[in-house]
């Protein structure tokens, strides 16, 4: 098994409705298609909140997560990412600027953890230090 660090427990009961986890192969979620060498997902046979496995693991990339809160992690990263990739700062140090300023630990400073409102305030952080700069 690959080494993932401060890995994120398996999910068994979904966090927004309290349905059943099971685990789904891509082809029967995304209408046939694959995505990844590593097709398998974590789904909530309730209501279809999901996440996916970090490669050759069963290891899950983050909590459950429904379509509002997929929509805010995806839409809200960037920010972080154009933080260390323009920002003159290295990845880990980021995360532990943003761990700061969100009052989190490392191992809960994770996109893959975080719900709608963090992302929301992390992005607003992200973009308000790369405002600060000239
Ligand atoms: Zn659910």
């Amino acid at each position: 098994m690959a080494r993932v660090r401060d890995p994120i427990p398996v999910p068994t009961e979904c966090p927004y409705c309290s349905g059943q986890v099971s685990i789904m192969h891509h082809r029967d979620i995304y209408d046939g298609r694959v995505f990844s060498d590593w097709p398998w997902m974590y789904v909530c046979d309730h209501c279809g909140a999901r996440v996916g496995m970090h490669p050759f693991t069963n290891i899950p990339l983050g909590t459950l997560a429904d379509e509002a809160t997929r929509v805010a992690r995806k839409n809200c990263k960037p920010a972080f990412e154009r933080l260390w990739q323009r920002g003159g700062m290295s990845r880990s140090d980021a995360y532990a600027w943003l761990a700061g300023k969100l009052g989190l630990t490392a191992a809960q400073c994770h996109w893959g953890l975080f719900d709608i409102e963090t992302c929301h305030r992390a992005r607003d952080l992200c973009a308000g230090l790369m405002g600060a700069r000239p």
